[in-house]
């Protein structure tokens, strides 16, 4: 499986940086993102490094889809968002700001007004964390 030291989410998949996972199988995971736009705003990720869109294979892109919408369906269950997006950026132009191909688990306000640029400012761990569990208990099988 290729990976690629100086990235944050192989990291995160060898364990080498914590996260709040929230879900783990053979190709894939899914954990909360540190600096949320909303409650409940988690990320779906290969295990193995690919850049973007353009370079992943469609099996793993298959695999994250399927973990995004499992745990998408959670995070709705849980946080009884408004709406919720799925946002997967591809370029420094898009957004992408960690260039290992993920899924933004991305819920959503009525009148939010939610900007792609959402400042990334660090969320509040206990609640990031207490979420996670909750997100955790509505996994379907
Ligand atoms: P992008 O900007 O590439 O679409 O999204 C990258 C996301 O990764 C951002 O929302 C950012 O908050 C999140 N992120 C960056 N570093 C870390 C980290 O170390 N842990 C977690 N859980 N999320 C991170
Ligand atoms: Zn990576």
């Amino acid at each position: 499986m290729s990976s690629d030291p100086d990235c944050i989410f192989c990291k995160i998949v060898a364990g080498e940086i914590p996260c709040f996972k929230l879900y783990e199988d053979d190709q894939t995971i899914a954990f909360m993102d540190i600096n949320p736009f909303s409650d409940g705003h988690c990320l779906a990720v290969p295990k193995a490094h690919f850049k973007d869109v353009f370079s992943i294979s469609p099996d793993a892109m298959a695999a994250t889809a399927r973990t995004a919408a499992r745990v998408a369906t959670a995070v709705d269950a849980t946080v009884q968002p408004d709406g919720l997006n799925l946002i997967q950026a591809n370029g420094p132009a898009a957004g992408q700001t960690v260039f290992h191909f993920h899924f933004h688990i991305f819920p959503r306000a009525d009148g939010d007004r939610a900007s792609l640029d959402w400042g990334h400012s660090p969320g509040n761990m206990d609640t990031i964390g207490a979420l996670a569990e909750q997100i955790k208990e509505n996994l379907a099988d």
